[in-house]
């Protein structure tokens, strides 16, 4: 008979690790809290308009088709992506904006009209970073199991190094002068949850994410993927629970046994967990707990995030898909973000509008907008 496998929660990574595991043979019920399954790419729908929750940027779609290919699918079995172009649209003030295309060539024409020479530096510095990409996903991300830190360590990155002593501030105020052309090559880094000025140089892989392979966007927003994952995860003989809140992971003679689930006992072998690894600390009685809380009062969390889901009664013009607000100091509020965690009373913010691209995700003639701001990164 084969193992039986709980997944805990229902997020990308839970979705993700059911299928590869059912794939091998394992008997796989993923449980999810919520009434829906996709954690925080979970859908909001409202009055007609339809939200994505959470992620709205589809980079990088080669990972999302290595994914369906190790099943021997094609993304395209499952939804329909659409380049965007304009990708996005970045307000540094009123009337004041640059659009970023959806080609190398054409953004480096808006660079030279900023900054004279500027495309010839920008095309030197995205074949660093489409190097650096090629490393950090093909030769990094998929080889690793992610046991140790010196599996970072290898005959490409080790020629590297000089890149993770500098920082992609540095670089990039090293070649260009224009201060919106140093906004837009630092603000990728942003989405990973870092300063630009505290995140090494290697990372200017996100710059060949963004201007390298584009912006994409499934035909109904993001929640395509949670439908496209769990659909796979279905052919495959993966069981999933909504509203399945997991309260303890039961441990008995120093092996997992059960999880608890409206005080009941559900039998695993093995149980994954795809909650937050603090919370899922939570999940075992004490004396099972990997770290106290004292050590995780004191560790640095990820920005949170203020989200406002948002239906206008008409259609709105000047915007695009994406757009990024600019129009503020960013160091300000990088800082009151990153170092003393407060909220910035000045935020650049990023505005999503969906119906833009797809019309049937809002009410005919009205627009669905998702306002977000990073905030601050207290533990408490
Ligand atoms: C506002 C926002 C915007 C983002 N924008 C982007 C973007 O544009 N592009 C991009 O690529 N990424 C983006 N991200 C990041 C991306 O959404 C996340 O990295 C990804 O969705 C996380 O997936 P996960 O499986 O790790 O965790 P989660 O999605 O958090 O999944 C964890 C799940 O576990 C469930 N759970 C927790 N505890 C229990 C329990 N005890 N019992 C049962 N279930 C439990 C939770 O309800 C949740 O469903 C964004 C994230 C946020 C929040």
């Amino acid at each position: 008979m084969s193992k039986k496998i709980s997944i805990i929660g229902s997020g990308f990574s839970s979705l993700a690790s059911a299928c590869y595991l059912a794939k091998q043979g394992y008997d796989v019920s993923v449980f999810e809290k919520n009434n829906s399954l996709g954690g925080r790419a979970r859908q909001f729908k409202k009055e007609g308009f339809t939200f994505d929750m959470g992620p709205s940027w589809y980079w990088m779609p080669d990972v999302f088709d290595k994914f369906f290919n190790d099943f021997g699918k094609k993304t395209s079995d499952y939804y329909t992506l659409k380049k965007l172009n304009p990708a996005y649209k970045v307000f540094f003030g009123k009337n004041d904006f640059i659009e970023i295309e959806d080609s190398l060539e054409k953004i480096k024409k808006v660079f030279e009209k900023h900054e004279k020479g500027s495309s010839i530096a920008l095309e030197k510095f995205m074949a660093i970073a489409k190097d650096n990409y090629a490393i950090a996903v093909t030769d990094l991300l998929y080889k690793m199991p992610g046991l140790s830190p010196l599996e970072l360590i290898t005959k490409k990155t080790v020629l590297k190094a000089g890149s993770f002593l500098s920082n992609i501030r540095k670089e990039v105020r090293k070649r260009f002068k224009n201060k919106k052309l140093r906004l837009l090559l630092e603000f990728p880094v942003l989405f990973l949850g870092a300063k630009s000025s505290n995140t090494p140089a290697f990372y200017s892989f996100m710059n060949h994410a963004d201007y390298g392979l584009g912006t994409w966007q499934p035909t109904n927003g993001f929640y395509d993927v949670v439908l496209a994952m769990v659909d796979l995860g279905k052919s495959l003989g993966v069981k999933y629970y909504v509203d399945h809140e997991v309260t303890l992971i039961n441990i008995v003679e120093k092996k997992v046994d059960s999880i608890t689930i409206n005080n009941k006992k559900i039998k695993s072998d093995i149980v994954v967990s795809g909650a937050d690894y603090a919370h899922t600390e939570t999940l075992f009685r004490n004396k099972f707990r990997q770290y106290s809380k004292k050590y995780w009062s004191k560790r640095t969390w990820a920005p949170s995030s203020l989200l406002f889901y948002v239906g206008f009664d008409k259609k709105l013009k000047n915007v695009s898909h994406h757009n990024l607000f600019f129009d503020t100091d960013i160091d300000n509020h990088a800082k009151n973000i990153y170092d003393i965690s407060n909220w910035p009373k000045d935020p650049l913010f990023y505005a999503n509008f969906t119906s833009i691209t797809n019309p049937k995700t809002a009410p005919k003639g009205c627009e669905n907008a998702f306002f977000f701001n990073s905030n601050c990164n207290k533990s408490k």
